[in-house]
């Protein structure tokens, strides 16, 4: 490609709404423009960029025998009536009308759509275990969108689900793209860790999220040299062992005039928690606050409540979120006839999406997410609230917030946590059945019996990939891409406008290229010093410059690595060699 022809103008100064040095530099070096807020047009270099960035999720997506889907991004409501998410996205989702005044939503995650058509189609355990993917647009109408293309509105995702007869099958899949992902994010380049991340009412245990290692990284985690590392979203703060559920009901039959009750834990976190200074932005909505009761003998008990402003869950979508059989009957009555009575519930954190929405009404943590206890707390916006009645809060009313600090023992004793920032890359979840349940996704089984298929999501955030990488490939000039993620392999530079040189840079380029490189030439001539050239090629990033100057006369280019800085006189029979 040459710059002479190439759709492109770098900027000088910084964008000034960008606070991050990815939107800085991608924007200044001509890789995305701004439209609107949270939305972005990719222009050629920017694309090139993605593109690869799609490659290497393809092919560790193909690696594990998942195949390529795309969904429209335009879709009717219906099926996210049935699973309950038109309304759980809440402001969230953009929402339309078509001519007929239909509604009709911008699709931000496709859990519903993928199940509809593996159902449509299949019938049969023979059929499975399957596992399909897209690279494709979601739509979020994100609080605050953010970061250039880190946080979009309108963003490009890879979301890939898997589809197995039984719990072992789910396993095997949820492995199988674990280690595609931990491919992918090695072939990106990232310092990354495996979270422990919420998996909320899924009816699964196992959820994981790949957090790229960022000082501009909106999520917190928490790590310890013996290998425990948790989103603090989900940290647990106590043993498991430290919690004698079974012996609660005991201690529900010693209620005490103190005991705190679901509503006064509400109206207790209102009160700490005013709209004003709730550490919270206005317009999240809330993830569900667990808490951990202590009841005046002592004994612990877990417990979930939602926040206010939270929305309550029927008993119809709860059964379809656990295994009904395990589920006590959800009744109100039980609820206000004893006050003191909180069987824990883990709220929602409905998949993929923010506006999951806690639940007050609780039934047995055991049943939620496969242990016998829960602990911690988790609020949208990483703010961990432990309460523990007596202690954390009294009966006239006062809450301290205990936050997870650095230095803390691991929960699972394996050494003090260390607290860091990350960028939420990927996020795996196993499902479980609630969206095959919801939608009706059965097949026969080996004895001629309907089985609901139990199910895995995947997401990549494929666009929001080229921004994390950014925020580490940089330096004070610009940006320094991987090879394998540059737009280019070379940048070759004619610098001088002198015939001798133009010819041999024109060589040269034609070299490059029949050897089977990328190479951006900057055949500018005219206005363009040499030192445009120079600081053009530093903020573009291609990690190998060639300059063909004056050293031409003597058959040698100067061959300049991005990344170090490093430059060396190359023979130009040495050339091809040298940059492959
Ligand atoms: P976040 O916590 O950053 O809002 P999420 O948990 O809502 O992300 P998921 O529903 O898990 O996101 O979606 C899968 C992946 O899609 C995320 O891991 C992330 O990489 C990417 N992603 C989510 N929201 C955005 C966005 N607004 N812009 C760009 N990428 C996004
Ligand atoms: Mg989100
Ligand atoms: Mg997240
Ligand atoms: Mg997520």
């Amino acid at each position: 490609m040459r710059m002479s022809r190439m759709f492109l103008r770098t900027l000088r100064d910084d964008p000034a709404d960008a606070e991050v040095p990815s939107h800085r530099l991608l924007v200044r070096a001509g890789y995305v423009r701004r439209v609107a807020p949270g939305i972005y047009s990719w222009l050629p270099l920017g694309l090139k960029v993605l593109a690869k960035v799609e490659r290497i999720i393809r092919e560790e997506m193909e690696s594990i025998g998942s195949q390529e889907v795309r969904f429209p991004a335009l879709l009717p409501r219906e099926p996210y009536e049935v699973s309950g998410r038109w309304t759980d996205y809440g402001p969230n989702v953009f929402r339309l009308k078509d001519r007929k005044g239909n509604d009709m939503m911008l699709g931000p995650t496709h859990e519903e759509f993928f199940t509809l058509l593996v159902k449509d189609l299949y019938s049969s355990y023979k059929d499975l275990p399957l596992s399909l993917y897209q690279i494709q647009t979601k739509y979020r109408d994100e609080a605050r969108p953010r970061a250039g293309i880190l946080r979009g509105r309108e963003f490009i995702m890879k979301d890939s689900y898997s589809f197995d007869i039984d719990d072992a099958g789910l396993d095997a899949s949820y492995q199988a793209h674990r280690e595609a992902y931990v491919r992918i994010f090695e072939r990106l380049g990232f310092d990354y860790v495996i979270v422990k991340a919420t998996s909320g009412a899924m009816g699964g245990s196992a959820s994981e999220e790949f957090l790229a290692v960022s000082d501009t990284g909106e999520d917190t985690f928490v790590r310890s040299p013996g290998g425990y590392a948790a989103n603090i979203e989900a940290v647990t703060t106590v043993a498991p062992d430290a919690i004698p559920y079974d012996n609660a009901p005991a201690a529900h039959a010693e209620q005490t005039p103190d005991t705190p009750t679901i509503e006064t834990l509400v109206d207790h976190l209102n009160e700490k928690f005013p709209r004003e200074d709730r550490p919270w932005a206005a317009g999240d909505t809330l993830k569900n606050v667990l808490v951990i009761l202590r009841h005046p003998d002592g004994t612990r008990e877990p417990v979930a409540i939602g926040v206010p402003g939270d929305r309550e869950v029927d008993a119809k979508r709860l059964e379809a979120q656990v295994a009904p059989a395990e589920v006590e009957p959800f009744e109100e009555k039980d609820f206000a006839a004893n006050p003191g009575l909180v069987k824990g519930y883990i709220g929602p954190a409905a998949l993929g999406s923010e506006s999951s929405t806690g639940i007050r009404y609780l039934t047995d943590p055991r049943v939620v997410d496969g242990t016998r206890w829960v602990t911690g707390a988790n609020v949208q916006g990483s703010h961990v609230i432990d309460l523990v009645a007596g202690r954390d809060f009294t009966a006239d009313g006062t809450i301290e917030a205990a936050e997870v600090r650095a230095g803390d023992e691991a929960p699972d004793g394996s050494g003090p946590l260390e607290l860091a920032r990350g960028i939420e890359m990927g996020h795996i979840f196993q499902l479980g059945r609630l969206y095959a349940e919801a939608l009706g996704l059965k097949v026969l089984d080996e004895n001629g019996k309907l089985v609901t298929v139990t199910m895995g999501s995947y997401g990549v955030g494929v666009s929001r990939a080229v921004a994390a990488v950014a925020e580490y490939a940089h330096d004070e000039l610009g940006l320094v891409w991987p090879r394998e993620l540059a737009p280019f392999d070379v940048h070759l530079v004619a610098a001088g406008k002198d015939e001798a040189v133009l010819a041999a840079a024109e060589g040269v380029y034609a070299e490059l290229i029949g050897a089977g490189l990328e190479v951006l030439y900057d055949d500018r001539v005219g206005k363009v010093s040499p030192g445009v050239k120079f600081k053009d090629a530093e903020l573009i990033g291609v990690p190998t410059i060639v300059v063909v100057g004056k050293g031409i006369v003597d058959g040698v280019v100067e061959v300049k690595d991005r990344s170090t800085g490093e430059r060396t006189d190359v023979a130009l029979a040495d050339l091809v060699h040298a940059v492959s």
